[in-house]
């Protein structure tokens, strides 16, 4: 067991920190307030190769493993969640299942723009009226000539109200089973896709849509792969994405647990440093041993990831501690702030306000439960 960073990934780790305390830390406030995401970080992003880390040299992207994923993802989320949520959206949801099945032409078209931070992606698999379970999927495509009409909705969609374009998941034929299931790339804007951004209490600074569809034509060569093939696809992206998304909660974990520890040296309160009190030190030192064991739960993940040996139980463990730590931590740094906590000037209630995502995101908190329960049963 080697439980060391490689000198490459400390390399990256210093160049992403750098990176966001320059370039993204100045956009968070503005960003949290108006709702708006600065859509100048793409190309800043691009510039960096970080919306290509995950794919091969020979395909555009950087080449980097898993680990160096999730270093990248915990730094940018020390400084920004919903910055990092947007990136994830695209790079990891939006064309992770393009370069996976695509043609040339799909990947010429949509997968190596969407590196170059010329396209912006997202990935529609939820609706209103199937929430958590994909199977309960309505949004269908029928197929007509030259293409396939869609109808149905999507909700809660990353990145859906500033994309140039979707993936966008819809029945192919009405039985209610997952192989019924097939990717379409769809373009925007498109005459059938009725998008509007939604209001968020939390990550607030990425744009988030409800999706109406009527009538969407999609030409047969924005069919992803083999029709009704690509629901392993889905499968695969999303159990990778759920280590992703726990560096994320890692990195908010962290930024609460410093920020606390900061305000508590600082706090003077009848005459002493609030750190003094044992009940503040004893909450500190429960959060830190807390990231610390987020910290080598997220990397171990990371690792299944890069020996090819993930399995989508584990990747519920890891997400489930990771996002529901990531909870706690950030209520503590509220409590340890206390009315200061409550202040839009401190940083921690948007921190806490942005940890409430992966509760919910990428599979709630009670589906990685289900997951986990079932895999202890067989
Ligand atoms: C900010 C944000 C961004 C998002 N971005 C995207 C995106 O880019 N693309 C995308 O496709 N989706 C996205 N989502 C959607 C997200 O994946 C869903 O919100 C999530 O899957 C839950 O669905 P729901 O909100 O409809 O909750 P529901 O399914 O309605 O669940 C409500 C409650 O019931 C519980 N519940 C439901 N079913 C079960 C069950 N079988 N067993 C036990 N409990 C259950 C849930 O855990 C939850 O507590 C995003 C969501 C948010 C909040």
């Amino acid at each position: 067991m080697d439980f060391t960073f490689s000198p490459e990934q400390e390399q990256v780790r210093e160049t992403i920190r750098r990176f966001c305390e320059t370039e993204v830390a100045p956009l968070v406030r503005e960003a949290d307030e108006t709702e708006k995401f600065p859509r100048e970080l793409f190309p800043k992003w691009a510039e960096l190769g970080l919306l290509g880390i995950r794919y091969p040299e020979a395909d555009g992207g950087s080449g980097f493993d898993k680990v160096t994923d999730c270093i990248i993802r915990e730094e940018m989320s020390y400084v920004g969640q919903a910055f990092a949520s947007a990136w994830s959206a695209h790079t990891h949801l939006g064309i992770w299942p393009i370069w996976k099945a695509g043609t040339e032409e799909q990947k010429q078209r949509f997968f190596r723009p969407a590196l170059q931070g010329r396209k912006i992606a997202g990935f529609g698999l939820s609706e209103p009226d199937g929430g958590s379970n994909i199977r309960a999927m309505i949004t269908k495509a029928d197929k007509v000539d030259g293409g396939y009409l869609l109808n149905g909705a999507k909700l809660y969609i990353t990145n859906a109200p500033i994309a140039d374009f979707l993936m966008v998941a819809a029945r192919t034929s009405p039985g209610l089973t997952p192989d019924a299931i097939s990717l379409f790339i769809v373009e925007l804007p498109n005459a059938g896709f009725d998008i509007s951004a939604l209001e968020k209490e939390g990550i607030r600074g990425s744009e988030t849509g409800l999706i109406h569809i009527s009538d969407a034509f999609v030409p047969d060569d924005c069919l992803l792969g083999a029709r009704e093939g690509t629901y392993p696809v889905i499968l695969a992206s999303l159990s990778e994405n759920r280590i992703g998304v726990s560096a994320n909660c890692l990195g908010l974990a962290r930024a609460a647990l410093d920020q606390s520890l900061a305000f508590a040296k600082d706090r003077i309160v009848a005459g002493k440093p609030i750190i003094e009190y044992q009940a503040i030190a004893h909450k500190l030192a429960d959060m830190a041993a807390e990231v610390e064991a987020v910290k080598w739960h997220v990397y171990y993940g990371a690792w299944r990831v890069d020996q090819g040996t993930l399995d989508s139980a584990t990747a519920s463990r890891v997400k489930l501690m990771a996002s529901e730590a990531a909870l706690r931590i950030s209520e503590a740094a509220i409590r340890i702030h206390g009315g200061a906590g409550l202040m839009r000037e401190y940083q921690v209630g948007r921190i806490h306000r942005d940890a409430l995502v992966y509760v919910i995101g990428e599979g709630t908190a009670e589906i990685q439960r289900n997951i986990i329960a079932r895999d202890l049963k067989d």
